[in-house]
């Protein structure tokens, strides 16, 4: 018999409002299939947008889910008690040259959001400075083969 992994399913809301009715319903079904297969249910505070996130809305949000006999298992788990964990991976990824540091402000990525919408073009963000870093990995590619080139024509002169 082939060996099931314990299923695990989790809640996670963002502190930024009172409980939702939609994420009481996610919580409902998730609770159901956790309780049903005699998995875990976690409840994960989605904390991170530090400037809309409040305690009074965890704590209504918490008894919100006790409220409904949604009880959790183990720790509520916050996504900011985490940030080392996700610091370690972003410098990895920014070392890597797979992401990079964008300086647009939140007005302006809502803007240009609205205008592609407009437009009925799919969101996403058509950063300047993604541009630049690829436009940097292409000149340095350029440089590389160009590098690679020379050394190959000046061993073909060592060899003659
Ligand atoms: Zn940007």
């Amino acid at each position: 018999m082939e060996k099931r992994e314990k299923i695990r399913v989790r809640i996670a809301p963002s502190p930024t409002g009172n409980l939702h009715i939609g994420t009481a319903r996610t919580a409902l079904f998730n609770w159901l299939f956790a309780k049903k297969n005699g998995g875990e249910f976690i409840l994960r505070i989605e904390d991170t947008d530090i400037e809309r996130s409040a305690k009074e809305y965890e704590d209504d949000i918490i008894a919100g889910l006790k409220w409904l006999g949604l009880d959790w298992d183990g720790p509520i788990y916050r996504q900011s008690e985490r940030l080392g964990v996700y610091e370690k991976y972003l410098k990895q990824l920014l070392d890597a040259g797979k992401a990079f540091w964008c300086y647009h402000t939140v007005e302006e990525l809502e803007a240009e959001k609205n205008a592609q919408m407009k437009r009925k073009e799919p969101p996403r963000h058509l950063c300047a400075r993604k541009t630049q870093n690829a436009k940097r990995k292409t000149q340095n590619a350029k440089r590389k083969m160009k590098q690679a080139s020379s050394d190959w024509r000046l061993m073909k002169i060592r060899t003659e």
